[in-house]
Order: structure tokens, then sequence, then C-alpha cells
């Protein structure tokens, strides 16, 4: 089975479709204004998949109109593909991009660690520089605010002071 969403505009067509394990992206720059208004706007269709795959099917329709001094590219490996054609003057631009469901599944798994992982490394950052902490290893110093015990770095006075001021603003009220 082979879902398309395709969005159809006076500029361009843009589609995003899935078959056969695999997604396909897709970019169309041409001028497609004339239609009529039933043709503009946003569909999804569900339909047999092309057989062969219709990356291929597609490609191999734009050769037989590539004009010879036409930029015309079709890579192929390991599941990936990508396409580009558009002529000198880039009046015209049709590109393609598709990847296997496994490969697109694996980068949306990773996005949640990398972003989990830049949260911990942020916290760790702030850690160390809260006061109180070694600015190197961020092992609390509070007991020994010259030198810190896990890894020797000295504080600076400014940080090793911080701990003892607990601004207790005892404004007493003016004399009379
Ligand atoms: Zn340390």
């Amino acid at each position: 089975m082979r879902d398309q969403i395709v969005s159809r505009r006076p500029a361009g067509v843009r589609y995003f479709q899935s078959e056969e394990g695999r997604v396909i992206l897709g970019l169309e720059r041409a001028n497609h204004a004339g239609h009529a208004p039933s043709w503009y706007g946003l569909t999804h269709t569900r339909a047999p998949a092309a057989s062969p795959g219709s990356f291929h099917a597609i490609a191999l329709m734009y050769t037989l109109s590539v004009g010879p001094r036409d930029t015309f590219v079709v890579r192929e490996r390991g599941g990936f593909a990508w396409s580009i054609w558009h002529p000198p003057d880039k009046s015209v631009l049709i590109a393609a991009a598709s990847a296997p469901h496994w490969a697109v599944a694996t980068a949306a798994s990773l996005l949640p660690l990398a972003w989990l992982a830049v949260r911990l490394r942020a916290r760790r950052h702030r850690r160390r520089r809260s006061p109180g902490r070694c600015p190197t290893c961020g092992y609390d110093c509070r007991a020994t605010p010259t030198r810190c015990p896990e890894c020797g770095t000295a504080s600076k006075p400014a940080e090793a002071a911080q701990p003892a001021t607990t601004t207790t603003t005892t404004t007493a009220p003016p004399p009379r």
C-alpha cells in the first residue's frame, strides 16, 4: 500500500509518502497556476504501491524529459535514495529523498535520547557553577571552602567566602 499526503499550491507541490517499507519526501517547484480551484490544497490518498518502487519509476520518467544542460542526479544506497532535477535557470526544480522505515524509526527514537543527554549535561554544568560546588568536578565543597577534597582545585576567594554570607539583613532602626 502507498499512503501519500500531497500539498498542491500555485508555486509547486510537496508530498510525503510511505510505501514498501520506506518514506519519500518530495518537492516540486514549478508554476502550477491555472488549475481548477479543487486541484489545490492538502489531500491524502491510499493506493496500491507502484511496482517497481515509485522512486525509480518517477526518476525513470524524468530521464525522458531531461534537457542536455539540465542537472539531473539520482543516487541510491542501502535503502536511502535521493534525486534532483532542474534546468540551468532553476525555473523548475524537482527533488525527492527516500529513507527506509527503520532509519526513520531509529532517528525518531534517538532524538529524545539526544535531548536527554543535552539536558543532563546542562544540569551538571549548572551544578558545578552553583555556590559551594567545585567548579572543576562539582563536588560539594561547603565543608572545605578553600580547596576541593575530591580533585584538589583551589577555590577562588570569592567562592570560598560565599557559603558564609548568610545575608542577615538586620536593618537596625534609625537612631532617634
Ligand atoms: Zn573538585
